[in-house]
């Protein structure tokens, strides 16, 4: 499998440890695609029944599985290379990814943008980073009111939350493979996240006050 050696080289530390869960995330896939499918038949001809909603429920489940597993994956996809990337328009995209997403849960998602700023790398990587830390953001959000800015200023991007912050102990450790305070997260998205910046020879950033919010910014110039 050419994923495995384009994860163990994008997470070099744990690399045996990220091999293995790409290999039974692959595997898991097969199985689960085919009761995703008995279900929703089963779920056709109960249409209106009383067990209705646990079919409903199970296959929104197996959705959240699958796209846990395709987190995993996604980085295991070899880069497309290098091109221009105007920073303004890979946010200003990103933005609109997003903005469905955060009406969905009740988030106000903010954009301020400067134009301007390119620089040579590889756009769906740092779109991932964005979409990343956005969606991490969203998971920090506890209760109403909550709000999500991005920031573009000249090479630094921001993205910042109202939602649960992070206190320093869990703050040193969220960069490494597999940290996770949620029950269905990876603990992947931040160290790939850093990778990705790195290897475009920025640098990812964090402050974060508990109860008050968290800022990550994304600093290429
Ligand atoms: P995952 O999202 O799968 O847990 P990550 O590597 O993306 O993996 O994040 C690691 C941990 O960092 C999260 O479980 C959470 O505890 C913490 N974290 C990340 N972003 C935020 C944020 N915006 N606010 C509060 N905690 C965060």
């Amino acid at each position: 499998y050419q994923e495995w050696e384009q994860l163990s080289r994008r997470v070099d530390a744990h690399s045996h440890y990220v091999q293995m869960a790409a290999t039974i995330a692959h595997e898991v896939r097969n199985p689960m695609t085919s009761v995703r499918g008995f279900l929703q038949l089963l779920a056709k001809k109960m249409e209106g029944g009383e067990h209705q909603m646990y079919l409903d429920v199970m296959q929104s489940e197996i959705d959240r599985m699958n796209a846990i597993l395709s987190e995993y994956l996604s980085m295991a996809r070899p880069a497309q290379g290098s091109e221009q990337v105007d920073l303004a328009s890979l946010v200003r995209e990103t933005f609109l990814v997003l903005e469905g997403e955060a009406n969905y849960r009740g988030v106000q998602l903010g954009l301020e943008l400067e134009e301007g700023y390119r620089l040579e790398g590889n756009a769906r990587e740092l779109k991932q980073v964005l979409i990343n830390l956005v969606r991490n953001a969203f998971d920090a959000m506890n209760g109403t009111d909550g709000k999500i800015d991005i920031r573009l200023h000249g090479g630094v991007i921001a993205v910042a939350d109202n939602g649960c912050g992070m206190n320093p102990e869990q703050m040193e450790r969220i960069f490494e493979p597999f940290f996770t305070t949620k029950a269905a997260g990876t603990g992947l998205g931040l160290p790939v996240c850093r990778k990705i910046v790195e290897s475009h020879g920025g640098t990812l950033e964090v402050t974060s006050v508990p109860g008050r919010g968290t800022v990550f910014t994304v600093r290429f110039a």
